[in-house]
C-alpha cells in the first residue's frame, strides 16, 4: 500500500514497457546545458520514451526530470492545431488557412510601416528556436521587413551577460567549458543555483569534485540548495554584488597577489581601475554588501592563492540595474589572477535557454549576424553584399532593446507587434502595465507552439509552430557547444515549422523576393558556415552530420580542423582593437528599491526545477506540474511568527505595482527581511516585479524590489491561487 504523496500524486515513470523501434538523436530543448536525448518512436510513430545519450560528453547518459519527461510534449494540451485570426482583440477566434493569415499579417505590417515608418512595426522572439530559424528570422527582420526594434526575450536573463562580456573582452562568447571543474583549485559561484537550475551541470560539477576536493564559495541572498551544498555561503544583500566584487579586487591588489604578468601583457585600464577599487575597503564595504570583512578577505585570499580558479553566474547577477556591471566585475577578478583562458581559471556564465547562446550568434538582435555590429560599416556592406541588397537599408545602429519596445508601445512610437516562442503577459515584470499596452496594439500576432500562452490573449493573429524535436536544426549551449535536433516526429496538427513560416511570410515581400531563403536548415547553415569563415565563432568546419556524430561540437572550429575549441582567449588575445582585455571601474550607486517601513520585505525570485519559461510547456507535463503547481513563498518562520502567518496559509503580497495572492512555505531559507516567489507563475511574482532597467544591457531587476505582507480570506485566496495554477 502506499502512503501520503506516493500515493496522492506518484511519479508516472516514463513506460519502460513502452515498445520502441527507434531511438532518435536530438537535444534537450529546456535548458541552456545541452544535454543529448534520443527520442523512442513506437511503431506507430509516437515518441514514447527519452533517454539520456552514454557517449555525449555533456550529459555523459544523464538527464533531469525536464528531459526524462521530454517526449510527453509531443502530446500535451495546449498545442495549437490550425492558424487563428479576429478583427479586435477579445472577438472569436476563427480558424483559417496558412495563406489567409500569412497574408493578413504581411498586410498589416507593411500598411503599420506605411503609415507610421518602418520602425513602428516591433519584432520580440526567444532563446527557444533553432539557430538556423534566428539566421532566418534576421535576415527577414533586417533585410525584407526593415524594422530595427527587433530584440530577443533574451534580453530578461542573458543580456547582462553579453554585454559584460563585450565590455571586458571586446566580444560575447563565454569563455569556458565544464571541463574546467577537471582542472580548478576553486570556484565561486555568484547568483545561481546549479542543483535546481541547470541539475547536469551541477553533477558534472559533483563528478569533478569527487575525484579531487576544491572549495566552492555560492554567493547568494537565499540559502539555495547550491549554498547549502557549498564550503562557505556568503549572503549578500541584493544588488550589492558590484561592492563585494570590488572589495575581493581591493584585498587582491592591497596584498599583492594579483597576476602582475598577465595584467600587464594582456590588460588595459590598470591604472583607473586599481585606485577605484583602493576605496573598497572591506571594513567599510562589509556594511553596504553584508559580508563581513574577515570573510571578505578570506575569499579574496583563496581564489588569488588557487593555481587557478573560476567563476560562474546566473540570474543573480543578470536580472539587476547593476547586471553589467556586476558581469564586468567578475571578469575584472579573473584578469586580475590571470584566470582567463585556462584550464580550470575562467570566468563562464551559465546561460538559461536552450538556444540562448544561439540568437547572440545568429539572430540579428542586435546588430547583423555572427557576432556583427551595425554600427560597422564593413559588417553591414558584407552581410548586404551576401544578401543581395542595398546596405544603406539597413540602419547605422541597433533600434530598441525588448525592454525599451513596451514602452514605446505605451507611448505610441510602435503599433505592431511580431511575438516569437515568447510569453511577455508572464515574463515582464509589472504585468498589470504590460497588460494595458497591449491594448494599445494595433496589430499582434503571435508564433508559438502553445495557442494557450497568456499573450496569445492580446492576438489577432495566430500562428501555430512546431515544437523542439518536430523540427531540424542546432542549438549552442553555455560552453559555445552547437548540438544538433533531428527531426524526430511531424508538426502537430497543422502547426509548421518556424524556418517554414519565416520563408513564408518573406515571399510576401518584395524585397524577400530578391533575397534567397532556403527551405531545409542544412542549406542554411551552409551559409552561416560561410559567413563565419575566418570569424570569432567560426564554424566553418562544422556540419550537421559532423555535429551530431560527436555529439555536439564548441565553436571556433574552422574549415579543415579536426575539432572544436574547448576555451576562448588561450593566447591572451582579446577582441577590443589593441587586443587587450579592458579592466574597468565600477562605481557603485544604489538604486535598489530597498525595504521601508511600508514595504519592509525584499522580494526576490527565481526557478525552481520542475519550470521552465513560464510554465508553457512544464505546466502540462504532470509529473513536473505535480510538484510544483501552485503559487507559493518562502518566508522566514521568524518573520510570520511576528505577523502571525502561519505555514501553508494564504497572504497577500503588496507592492507599489499591484499584489499577488500565495500559499506561504516557513523556511530558513530565505532572511528575516525577504521573501522569495518561483517566477514562471501568471498573475504571480510580475504582478509585482518593478524592473528596473540595467543601463547597458536594458536588463530588468526582477530580484531587487520591496512588499508587505497582508492578511486575506483564506477561501477566497484558495479560490485565486487555484485559478492560478494550471489545472493539471
Ligand atoms: Fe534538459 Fe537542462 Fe535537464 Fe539537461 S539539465 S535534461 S538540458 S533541462
Amino acid at each position: 500500500m502506499l502512503f501520503g504523496r506516493a500515493q496522492k500524486n506518484p511519479i508516472n515513470l516514463p513506460g519502460k514497457d513502452a515498445e520502441v523501434v527507434k531511438w532518435e538523436y536530438t537535444t534537450c530543448g529546456y535548458c541552456s546545458t545541452g544535454c543529448s536525448i534520443e527520442v523512442g518512436v513506437n511503431s506507430e510513430g509516437q515518441g514514447v520514451r527519452a533517454r539520456g545519450v552514454g557517449g555525449a560528453d555533456v550529459n555523459r547518459g544523464k538527464l533531469c526530470l525536464k528531459g526524462i519527461f521530454e517526449h510527453e510534449l509531443f502530446t500535451s494540451a495546449g498545442r495549437g492545431e490550425q492558424p487563428l485570426m479576429r478583427e479586435k482583440t477579445f472577438d472569436a477566434y476563427e480558424p483559417v488557412s496558412w495563406d489567409e493569415a500569412l497574408d493578413k499579417t504581411a498586410a498589416e505590417i507593411k500598411r503599420i510601416q506605411e503609415k507610421y515608418g518602418r520602425d513602428s512595426f516591433a519584432i520580440v522572439s526567444t532563446g527557444q528556436i533553432l539557430t538556423e530559424e534566428f539566421y532566418t528570422l534576421g535576415k527577414l527582420a533586417r533585410g525584407v521587413i526593415g524594422t530595427n526594434n527587433y530584440d530577443g526575450n533574451t534580453t530578461l536573463c542573458m543580456a547582462s551577460a553579453v554585454s559584460g562580456y563585450k565590455r571586458s573582452f571586446g566580444s560575447d562568447g563565454p569563455p569556458g567549458c565544464y571541463d574546467d571543474f577537471e582542472h580548478t583549485d576553486c570556484l565561486i559561484a555568484f547568483g545561481s543555483n546549479l542543483p535546481e537550475q541547470h541539475p547536469v551541470i551541477y553533477w558534472r560539477l559533483r563528478q569533478a569534485l569527487e575525484k579531487r576536493k576544491f572549495p566552492i564559495i555560492v554567493v547568494d541572498p537565499r540559502v539555495t540548495m547550491f549554498a547549502q551544498y557549498a564550503d562557505m555561503h556568503l549572503p549578500v544583500t541584493p544588488g550589492t554584488d558590484v561592492v563585494l566584487l570590488n572589495s575581493l579586487a581591493h584585498v587582491i591588489l592591497d596584498e599583492g597577489l594579483e597576476d602582475t604578468t598577465y595584467i600587464h601583457s594582456n590588460t588595459s585600464g590598470y591604472d583607473e581601475f586599481a585606485k577605484l577599487v583602493a576605496q573598497y575597503d572591506p571594513v567599510v564595504t562589509q556594511k553596504i554588501c553584508g559580508i563581513d570583512e574577515d570573510t571578505i578577505r578570506n575569499v579574496a585570499r583563496l581564489y588569488a592563492k588557487s593555481n587557478q580558479a573560476m567563476s560562474i553566474w546566473t540570474m543573480g547577477i543578470n536580472q539587476s540595474t547593476h547586471g553589467s556591471d556586476g558581469v564586468v566585475a567578475i571578469n575584472n577578478l579573473n584578469l586580475i589572477t590571470g584566470n582567463i583562458g585556462k584550464k580550470g581559471g575562467t570566468s563562464l556564465s551559465i546561460t538559461g535557454q536552450c538556444n540562448a547562446m544561439g540568437t547572440r550568434e545568429w539572430s540579428s538582435c542586435s546588430g547583423l549576424p555572427g557576432y556583427r555590429a551595425l554600427e560597422k560599416e564593413k559588417d553591414r556592406v558584407d552581410i548586404a553584399k551576401f544578401w543581395g541588397i542595398d546596405p544603406e537599408f539597413f540602419p547605422k545602429q541597433r533600434g530598441l532593446f525588448q525592454t525599451d519596445i513596451f514602452p514605446a508601445i505605451e507611448t505610441g512610437q510602435i503599433k505592431g507587434l511580431w511575438l516569437i516562442a515568447t510569453n511577455p503577459m508572464t515574463s515582464m515584470p509589472n504585468t498589470a502595465r504590460i497588460r494595458k499596452t497591449f491594448e494599445k496594439l494595433e496589430f499582434c500576432v503571435v508564433q508559438d507552439a502553445y495557442q494557450d500562452v497568456e499573450t496569445t490573449e492580446y492576438a489577432h493573429v495566430y500562428f501555430p509552430a512546431g515544437l523542439w524535436a518536430e523540427k531540424e536544426g542546432c542549438m549552442t549551449n553555455t560552453e559555445r557547444r552547437v548540438n544538433f535536433i533531428s527531426n524526430v516526429l511531424k508538426p502537430h496538427a497543422n502547426s509548421k515549422p518556424d524556418l517554414w513560416i519565416f520563408n513564408e511570410m518573406a515571399k510576401r515581400f518584395d524585397q524577400g523576393k530578391k533575397i534567397k531563403f532556403p527551405d531545409s536548415a542544412k542549406e542554411v547553415f551552409d551559409e552561416m558556415r560561410e559567413l563565419s569563415k575566418g570569424r570569432f565563432l567560426d564554424i566553418s568546419g562544422m556540419t550537421h552530420e559532423k555535429i551530431k556524430a560527436s555529439r555536439g561540437i564548441q565553436w571556433p572550429m574552422s574549415d579543415g580542423a579536426d575539432s572544436g575549441s574547448a576555451r576562448l582567449y588561450e593566447d591572451g588575445k582579446f577582441q577590443h582593437a589593441d587586443g587587450k582585455a579592458k579592466l574597468i571601474p565600477l562605481n557603485f550607486i544604489d538604486n535598489n528599491e530597498k525595504p521601508d517601513e511600508e514595504y519592509p520585505f525584499w522580494l526576490n525570485s527565481g526557478r525552481v526545477v520542475e519550470h521552465f519559461h513560464t510554465r508553457t510547456r512544464t505546466g502540462k507535463i504532470g509529473n513536473l506540474n505535480k510538484f510544483s503547481p501552485t503559487p507559493y513563498m518562502e518566508m522566514n518562520p521568524d518573520a510570520a511568527q511576528e505577523l502571525g502567518v502561519e505555514h501553508m496559509s494564504y497572504v497577500r503580497l503588496v507592492s507599489r505595482r499591484g499584489d499577488a495572492v500565495v500559499l506561504v512555505q516557513l523556511t530558513q531559507r530565505v532572511p528575516r527581511n525577504m521573501v522569495f516567489i518561483p517566477f514562471h507563475f501568471h498573475e504571480c511574482v510580475n504582478r509585482l516585479s518593478l524592473g528596473l532597467l540595467d543601463p547597458y544591457s536594458r536588463q530588468p531587476a526582477f530580484k531587487q524590489c520591496s512588499v508587505r505582507i497582508e492578511n486575506v480570506s483564506q477561501q477566497e485566496a484558495a479560490a485565486v491561487v487555484n485559478k492560478a495554477a494550471r489545472a493539471f
